[in-house]
């Protein structure tokens, strides 16, 4: 769950809205919008430091 910075409302990640891709961010946006307020929150952080590390490995 995503709890938004602004209101407070707290939603799945499938709710709020995804990728403007309009802000021009590197590698395209990843900010979720919250479905009441509209304010960009950053995509939920699910994965531990340890499995990040493996995700970054497999990038490469
Ligand atoms: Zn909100």
């Amino acid at each position: 769950m995503i709890r938004c910075g602004y209101c407070g409302h707290e939603f799945a990640e499938e709710e709020g809205i995804r990728s403007c891709g309009k802000c021009g961010k590197p590698g395209g946006c990843r900010m979720v919008r919250c479905p009441k307020c509209f304010y960009e929150n950053p995509p939920e952080a699910k994965a531990p430091k340890t499995l990040r590390k493996v995700i970054d490995l497999l990038k490469k």
